[in-house]
Parts: structure tokens; sequence; C-alpha cells
């Protein structure tokens, strides 16, 4: 491939801070800036300036349409393209751009999920430009980050939420910062989100009707060589991929987005990239876009890019890890241990926040990534468990403990911790022992949440941990900000939320079953296995309470969401049914049939052959396959009758359940002898491409 100038392409497709700088007229750009930064109702006159340089802009990079681009709750990306094409008065065209364009936009919104929104209020919705995320071109259409949202205000979307979570955290962090006189204009959330995926070959791909239907495989016996030689991880990246990834990554580039490293990960054919962490919803539009993007370009190689959770039963399943920091506009992470005593105690109290958002909020989280697909993973011995708690690493522990316990810190200087803010110790950061198996882990400057499924949009997870993390602050500055003595009150404030949090920190063995008892019985921590058991602790009390408190959601809001998510799930393993049921009929049980006639058939002409041939690998083979193709047809009826009975449920938390209790059970019964069969059958006989074939596909 080409050399390129990175540096020349980075951003090439953004209008970004520099190109409105350079474009803008200095009022222009101050006036939008104020609106960017500082949350300034933008003027229509402003919209308009900004609206002719974007479209100039963009017909210079070669873009002719344009589309307001949001993110509804189906958890893909939405666009609807229209031309700059205006008919003028002399019958010719003019390009056109106005304000109002930019600003607002109608898409058709009834093929988009509401729950039951769009009933209850309007029939239509609009899309609302985002200033705070840049517009970029892809695939010459220039492309306006947007709010979508119902005419009566609900959000029909993720990025809304996202945007008042993040308000929401700011206003509460902006009176901590106050109360310990810490000078700045606003708080903002920063994150970098890893993401994994596996890149298979695209004519093995396409005989697969499971991962064609579904995205993952239904069925497939183990390979004789997996993921156990470790070989892979970090291993040396094939040609092939290698040059996907280049490419990969100056699409990106061109985008804006810094993707930076790249690596293989544990299993056969599984990669990752990560990018530079960026303020959250810009992270989100990011992450989306390299979605796609990875998609795209994978096809472009001759490849497919999975993003499912869990492709390949038994090979390590892709998860999203959503590295989490919040920071002032004058660059102080506040997730940063200070230099000087009085910044820690303020680190301090920011990291108890967290620690009691996590506790008090576990059902959030946890539902916050919550799939079908993700359910696969969570509690499996790969991923973090389903319990939801915090990894903080030696130092802090041991800090953590001496507060609590108004004992002499046996850290590097051997002082009694009195947060009479003065006495608090310096520490560093501590990068030692990072425990893999922690859903919620502190990794020197910033929270690193390990649950998120490959496919899920980070909005979701964020949307939670900002207010979560927000109402921890509200609690806080209520009582500080009255405090006749700071830093006594500072002190116990710190003292007791350690005392009732330190339920939900956990620095040992994720993966033991002696930790699921512990959690659940000795700790009280919540253990959400599936997605039929977490997504309706949406509806709590305390859970709709809070996220109304901090204008997050409307109560109208949470209810729809429930319901989609829900719907989504229930849907998802109801196509899969589906494509199960059409897979054994039409192709596994022929195919077993197939075999047993040609056993059977050699069996007849060995024995006319010679009396004495025992058949032995023929007669028992038969058997067991016989039996196999009765199992299966029991189980393939089983999954039949719950693909039937699944419609007689009434609601959307009863068929769930019932997806969970009856369906999915069903699938794996299925699956087990069909499997079986396979390693009993001769490949020339099996429909579709083995594990191995797919697995070591791409060279
Ligand atoms: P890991 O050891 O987990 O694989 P990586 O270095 O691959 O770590 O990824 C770390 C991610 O965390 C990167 O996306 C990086 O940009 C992001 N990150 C680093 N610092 C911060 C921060 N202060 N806030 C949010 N994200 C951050
Ligand atoms: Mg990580």
């Amino acid at each position: 491939m080409s050399s390129v100038n990175i540096p020349e392409i980075f951003g090439s497709m953004v209008f970004d801070d520099r190109v409105m700088r350079a474009r803008l007229s200095d009022e222009v750009y101050n006036s939008l800036k104020r609106t960017i930064d500082e949350n300034v109702k933008l003027d229509i006159n402003v919209a308009d300036a900004v609206a002719e340089e974007m479209k100039n802009w963009a017909m210079e990079n070669g873009a002719t349409h344009f589309t307001h681009w949001f993110q509804p709750l189906t958890g893909v990306t939405a666009e609807k393209h229209d031309s700059f094409i205006t008919p003028s008065k002399d019958g010719g065209i003019l390009m056109e751009f106005s304000g109002k364009e930019l600003i607002k936009g109608e898409p058709d919104a009834s093929s988009f999920p509401s729950g039951g929104l769009r009933a209850t209020f309007e029939a239509r919705g609009y899309t609302a430009w985002d200033p705070t995320s840049y517009a970029f071109i892809k695939d010459h259409t220039l492309c306006i980050p947007t709010a979508f949202c119902s005419f009566s205000g609900e959000a029909l979307d993720k990025k809304t939420p996202l945007l008042r979570s993040m308000q929401a955290i700011n206003r509460q962090a902006m009176r901590i910062l106050k109360v310990f006189g810490t000078d700045a204009k606003y708080v903002k959330t920063s994150v970098g989100a890893e993401q994994e995926y596996f890149l298979i070959d695209k004519e093995v791909f396409s005989k697969r009707p499971d991962l064609k239907y579904t995205g993952r495989t239904l069925f497939g016996a183990m390979p004789p060589k997996g993921q156990e030689m470790d070989d892979h991880y970090f291993g040396v990246i094939k040609p092939r991929v290698a040059e996907f990834m280049e490419d990969l990554n100056q699409e990106l580039w061109k985008l804006g987005i810094l993707a930076k490293t790249e690596h293989n990960e544990v299993a056969p054919a599984q990669h990752e990239l990560a990018p530079i962490y960026a303020t959250t919803n810009v992270a989100t539009d990011g992450n989306q876009l390299t979605m796609e993007i990875m998609k795209k370009v994978a096809d472009r190689h001759g490849m497919v890019c999975l993003l499912h959770e869990k492709p390949f039963a038994g090979v390590n399943g892709s998860g999203k890890h959503n590295n989490w920091s919040i920071g002032t506009d004058t660059g102080i992470n506040l997730l940063s241990p200070g230099k000087t005593p009085y910044e820690n105690a303020q680190f301090l109290l920011f990291l108890c926040a967290v620690i009691q958002a996590v506790d008090d909020y576990q059902d959030l989280l946890r539902l916050s990534v919550a799939t079908a697909g993700n359910d696969h993973r969570l509690g499996a011995n790969e991923a973090p468990p389903a319990i939801i708690s915090v990894f903080l690493g030696d130092e802090l522990t041991a800090i953590l403990d001496a507060i609590k316990n108004d004992a002499p810190y046996q850290g590097k200087e051997d002082v009694k911790i009195k947060l009479g803010v003065h006495a608090l110790p310096r520490f560093s950061r501590d990068t030692t022992d990072r425990n893999r198996t922690s859903p919620f882990a502190f990794t020197g400057n910033k929270f690193e949440f390990r649950s998120l499924g490959s496919a899920n949009s980070i909005a979701c997870c964020n949307i939670m941990l900002n207010a979560a993390v927000a109402e921890s602050l509200r609690q806080y500055a209520d009582e500080l900000e009255n405090s006749e003595n700071f830093e006594a009150d500072l002190h116990n404030l710190i003292k007791r939320v350690i005392k009732e949090h330190e339920r939900i920190l956990f620095d040992g063995n994720g993966y033991g079953e002696e930790w699921v008892k512990e959690a659940t019985e000795v700790r009280g921590l919540s253990n959400l296995k599936t997605t039929a058991d977490a997504m309706p602790r949406l509806l709590d009390q305390k859970n709709i309470d809070m996220l109304m408190r901090h204008k997050v959601f409307t109560e109208a809001e949470i209810h729809s969401r429930c319901e989609i998510m829900l719907e989504n799930y229930v849907k998802t393993v109801n196509i899969e049914g589906l494509t199960m049921v059409d897979m054994v009929r039409k192709n596994y049980l022929p195919a077993i049939e197939r075999y047993l006639y040609r056993l059977s058939q050699t069996t007849v002409l060995m024995r006319q052959v010679s009396p004495n041939v025992k058949c032995n690998y023929e007669v028992t083979t038969m058997e067991r396959l016989a039996d196999l193709t009765d199992y299966i047809l029991e189980a393939v009826i089983g999954l039949e009758d719950a693909l039937t009975d699944f419609k007689k449920q009434e609601n959307v938390f009863s068929s769930s359940e019932f997806v969970r209790d009856v369906m999915l059970p069903r699938m794996d019964v299925l699956r087990k002898y069909v499997d079986e069969a396979e390693m009993l059958t001769s490949q020339r006989d099996w429909p579709f491409p083995s594990y191995g074939q797919l697995l070591f596909s791409v060279n």
C-alpha cells in the first residue's frame, strides 16, 4: 500500500475546529464555540453562516448530499440523504443548504422503534443538530450528527439522553469543584472505547446462513486447534489483516478518529482496535462510525467483520472496554491523584462518587450492556462476570482502608491519614496488578468498564454511568455546600462512603464460584445473568427517580426503552430459533441422511463381497447417527413448538422470560446433537463450513 501523509489526511473529512476557525468569521466562530463549550443557545443567523460554509467545504471535498446522522434505539446509525440541489427560478439549479436545514430535519420516524412513545405522543419525529460533535463527509455525503426526538420532545435516540447525562454530571461536578475552590468553566467526561472484532473470509462466511442471518454460528463442533496455544494473542498480524488495518486506520483518520493501537486478540481471527479517548459524545459517534467502517473496509478486502459478542461457541467472544474519566476545561483529570494533598482529597471524593455510583446502580450498569449477544459472554469464563464490582488495586485499597479505620497508612510514607486535607499523603498511580476479571477497574487515572459487548453502543453505559456519578456528587454537594468545618466534614464524608460501599470493592478472582457465592450471599450484590433478568430493573422506582431527578430521561422514555431493549432481545433469539429450524430441516438432517445411506450401502456391499468383514466403523457410526437423527428430530420439534408458543405470550416481559427459560435451553439441546453428528459425518456430506474452516479462513 502506498505511503500516506498522516497529518495531511487526519481529519480531512471533518468540519472540525481547524476548518471552522479558518472558514468562519470571528464573530460566527466565537458564537458557535460558546454553543459548543458552554451550551449557549445557537442563533439562527449563526446557523445560516455555518451552514453556508459547511456546504462549500463539503462540496469542495466531493460531497453532493447531506444527511442528519443519528442513533436510533435500534443500535445502528441512521441517515436519510438529501441533495444540496434546489431548483432555481430560471430552470437551473442552485446548491443550497440553510441554517434551518442544518439545525433541524424531519426524517420519517415511523420505522424506528419508539416503545410506544410515538403512539402516546406525536406521530412524527425530528432531528436536531448536535454542534458539539463535528460534521463529517462519508460516501460523498455531509453527515451532520444529530439528536432524534419526537415532536413532544421525547428522545427517540441514544444521543439525547447521553448529552443530558453529560450536562447532569457537569452540573453536579461544578458544585463540588466550587466547594473545593477549583477554578473551571465546565466539566466533561471522556471515553476511549477499545473494540474487539473477528475477521473471516467472505467466501466462507457466505456459506453459513446462521452467520448471515444472526451474526453468530448457531451450530459447529470445536476445531482441533482453537485458542489453547495462546499463539494468536499479540502474535504476528497476517498480511491480509495488516492491509485491512492499514486501510481501516486511514479511513478512520480521515474522519478524525484517532485509531491508535491494533493487535491480535486471544481467539484465532480476533483482533482489537483502540482509539485515543475523546469527549464522550464524540467518542460515541466515533465508535459507531468505527464499527460501520470496519465492516465496509473488511468487505473491500474480501472479508467479513463480525461484531457479534459470541460468533463462535467455545472460543473467546468480543467485548468493548469503556475507559472513562472526568476532567475540567482547564485540563485537570479529576480521577488522577494530584500533586498536592488538597488535590488528592478532591480526587478521593470523585473516586468515592464513582464507587458509590457503581454500588447504588449496579443494576443500571448491568442492564446498560444487556443484549442477547452479550448474555453469551458475561459470566462465562472469558468476560467479566455478570456481577458488577470495582477493582482499585493495592495502593488505593490500602489508602481507603487507612481512612476507614483511622489507621496509619503503610504506604511509601508511613503516616496516619486524617483527611484534614493537609495530612493526606501523596500517592502515585497504581499501575501494577491489573485484574482482568474485574468488570469495573480503576486503571491509574480512569475507570475501565469491561462488561460491554462488542456490538453495544457505548452511549447506553455512559448515560447510566454519568447519571449515577452525578447522583453521588449531588449528595456530596448538598452536604459540603453547607459545611461549617469543611475539612472535618469532608473527611467524615469520605470515611462514611467507604464504609457504606466497600461491599462493591473486590480485587480477587471474579471467575470463581466462591465469588458468586460471596457476592450474592454475603455482600448482597446483584447477579443479573440475562437480559430478561436485568432489563426490567430499569423500572425500579429508585432508578426512575434518579434518572428523572437529573433530567436524563422522562418516565415515558424509561418505559419505552425498557420495552425496546426487551423486544430486541426477544426478536434476536426468535430469529436465531427460526434459523436453526431452517438449517436442521433443510440441511443438517438431509446431510446426515445422505451419509447414513452411503454407510449402509457400503456395509451391504462389503458384506456381499466377504461375510468375514465386521464393518465395525460403518455399523457403530450408523447406529449412533441414526440415534442422533431421532434426537435431533425431537429437539427441532421442541424448538418449533417453542416458536409457536412464543407468539402466545402476552407482553414483552413474559416473552423475554419465555425466551430465557424455554427457547434458549431448547436451542442448546438441538445444537448439542447436531454438533455431535458433525463429528461423525464425513466432511464431504456436511453442508456447511466447519469452525476450523471459518476460524482459519483468513491467511
Ligand atoms: P488496555 O491495557 O486496556 O488494552 P489500551 O491502552 O489498549 O489499554 O487502551 C486504553 C484506552 O483508554 C485507550 O482508548 C485510551 O485512549 C483510553 N484512555 C487513556 N486515558 C484516558 C482517560 N483519561 N480517559 C478516558 N480514556 C482514556
Ligand atoms: Mg482495556
